[in-house]
């Protein structure tokens, strides 16, 4: 593993509680397998830079060839965020750089074995090409922060729309349980709530800057 300089970068890996609960949740699957999304198994945030946010002071090192890369590199503004099945794709050496599995993920995967292990060479393959043409036009000195301004609001609402179809539609077809209409309406306010609190949330924790003290 490469060394880093703690002094200088707080060092998420799998010890850290928030990439544990990644590991753990099993609603994290879901967007592993249907939307591509990864987390990178190392990743840093500078504690010096203290007039930059958050989103301006992560970084995701390449094991391969050290580079450190900007964490932006990865994001919604890019579309970059998802489409990861592979891993992060390393715009300096061309390699992938190893990213955490959800356990629910893990668990499936395996399971399923037989059914893609025979595309999985070819899907690779054609995966691998099609990745440095993503990130040709990424120009980070104009990367806004996705829940910046009243991006927030937008990310809340929707992120809680996406909740509350999911929680009321797809999960009872999973679980099989009975619609219900008083469910339905409670659950309006609910996921309403939830996701601009979300939104709110996000846009604090992104934008996050150190105070001197
Ligand atoms: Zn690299």
């Amino acid at each position: 593993m490469q060394e880093f300089d703690s002094k200088q970068y707080k060092i998420y890996s799998w010890k850290n509680w928030m990439v544990l609960h990644y590991i753990i949740n099993p609603g994290i699957a879901f967007n592993e397998i249907f939307l591509g999304m990864r987390v990178p198994k190392v990743s840093l945030v500078d504690k010096t830079q203290k007039d930059k946010p958050f989103i301006e002071r992560s970084y995701v090192p390449c094991p391969h060839c050290n580079t450190l890369h900007d964490a932006r590199l990865w994001s919604a503004n890019y579309k970059t965020h998802m489409k990861n099945w592979f891993g992060l794709y390393c715009v300096s050496c061309g390699e992938i750089i190893p990213c955490l599995m959800n356990a629910t993920t893990f668990l499936l995967k395996w399971l399923t074995f037989p059914v893609w292990y025979w595309f999985r060479d070819n899907w690779k393959a054609k995966w691998l090409a099609a990745q440095p043409k993503r990130f040709e036009n990424i120009d980070l000195a104009t990367f806004e922060n996705p829940f910046g301004k009243n991006m927030w609001l937008k990310q809340g609402l929707s992120f809680g729309f996406f909740m509350f179809v999911f929680m009321n539609l797809i999960s009872p077809l999973i679980d099989e349980t009975p619609f219900n209409w008083k469910k339905v309406l409670i659950s309006i306010p609910v996921w309403l709530v939830a996701g601009l609190l979300f939104g709110y949330f996000m846009k604090a924790f992104l934008g996050q800057k150190i105070k001197n003290s």
